[in-house]
């Protein structure tokens, strides 16, 4: 029986496991792939601060030794199932844990578009994230894929820092007109729709891409220097969907102290609703959910 389990061993659930453990929780880090959640295929991180510029993976290894220090339990296990109760049982694929408390923190992944050679150039001139990656292209022609609210968002951002930004939708835009307008205000940003991408350029590094307009059919060469794709997520919640805490958008509505609207069940990081997902962001969230979710448990034992 465990005070905690964590699911998931990205920034937000290593960081839960360091507080609830000092807090003196008995905790299990449950993860069901390489600890670092989406640190472990980030290229450069540029804005953790005290690791000046840092690759995701040896970001990862740090965090994750620190937590080891510690000597949380951690084990590999794909969580498919929480069943409620006064005790609460945290199925995976072949074991069944008990636990008074758990904090989801299973993060999301972005969606890739599926065009030809997307994998080679993914965090190497393809990105999912203005905040994180807009700097390396300071003076520079990005093109943002998506028609989205967060599209145009991120346009605007990057608007701020590269010298031009063309926007390429595969229909019409769908986001509302107010975050179109405030793009389209910028004198370096432009939007052209009814576009996909067919194939990316480049070698070793991208330079560009083959575009279809989707209209005419005809298919042509684009140079530019890097590409954001904001085209949605996948939120790593299915197993959490039974529970009635996953909203429509698949992501896990929690309060200011990281609750979900079970008793015990406590979600951080990438995984709940928000508006900033940045590694910073999840470990503040699991800061707050890894002593609230031990002064639950301490709260049961009296
Ligand atoms: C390419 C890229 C570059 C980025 N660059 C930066 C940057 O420069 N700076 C920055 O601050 N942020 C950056 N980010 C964002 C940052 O990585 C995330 O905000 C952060 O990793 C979120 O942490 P998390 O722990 O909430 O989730 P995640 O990192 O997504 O970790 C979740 C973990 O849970 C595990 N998991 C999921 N489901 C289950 C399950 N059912 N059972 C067991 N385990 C499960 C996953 O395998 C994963 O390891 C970047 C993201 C990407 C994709």
């Amino acid at each position: 029986m465990y005070d905690i389990i964590i699911i998931g061993a990205g920034p937000a659930g290593m960081n839960a496991a360091i507080y609830a453990n000092r807090a003196g929780a008995n905790v299990l880090l449950l993860e069901k792939g390489a600890p670092g959640g989406q640190m472990v295929t980030t290229a450069e991180v540029e804005n953790f601060v005290g690791f000046g510029t840092v690759d995701g993976a040896e970001l990862s290894l740090k965090m994750f030794d620190h937590t080891m220090s510690f000597g949380i339990e951690y084990d590999y296990g794909n969580v498919t199932k929480i069943i409620d109760g006064p005790i609460k049982k945290v199925v995976t694929e072949d074991k069944e844990y008990e636990t008074k408390s758990v904090i989801i923190a299973s993060g999301m992944n972005p969606k890739s578009l599926g065009a030809e050679n997307e994998e080679r150039f993914l965090s190497n001139g393809i990105s999912w994230c203005a905040i994180c990656d807009g700097n390396f292209y300071k003076g520079k022609h990005v093109v943002v894929i998506g028609g989205g609210n967060s599209a145009m968002e991120e346009t605007v951002y990057l608007s701020g820092i590269v010298d031009k930004v063309t926007v390429l939708a595969r229909n019409d835009l769908r986001a509302s007109k107010a975050y179109i307008e405030r793009a389209m205000k910028k004198t370096n940003v432009e939007i052209i729709k009814k576009r996909s991408i067919v194939r990316w350029l480049g070698d070793p590094k991208m330079t560009g891409a083959i575009v279809r307009n989707n209209e005419t059919g005809e298919e042509y060469e684009m140079n530019f220097d890097g590409a954001f794709l904001f085209i949605g997520f996948n939120p790593n919640s299915d197993a959490f969907v039974d529970l009635g805490i996953v909203g429509d958008d698949g992501f896990i509505k929690a309060n200011e102290k990281m609750e979900t609207s079970i008793p015990g069940i406590y979600a951080c990081g990438d995984i709940i609703e928000k508006d900033i997902r940045q590694i910073a962001t999840a470990i503040g969230d699991a800061t707050i959910a890894g002593l609230n979710a031990q002064k639950y448990v301490e709260h049961l034992d009296e």
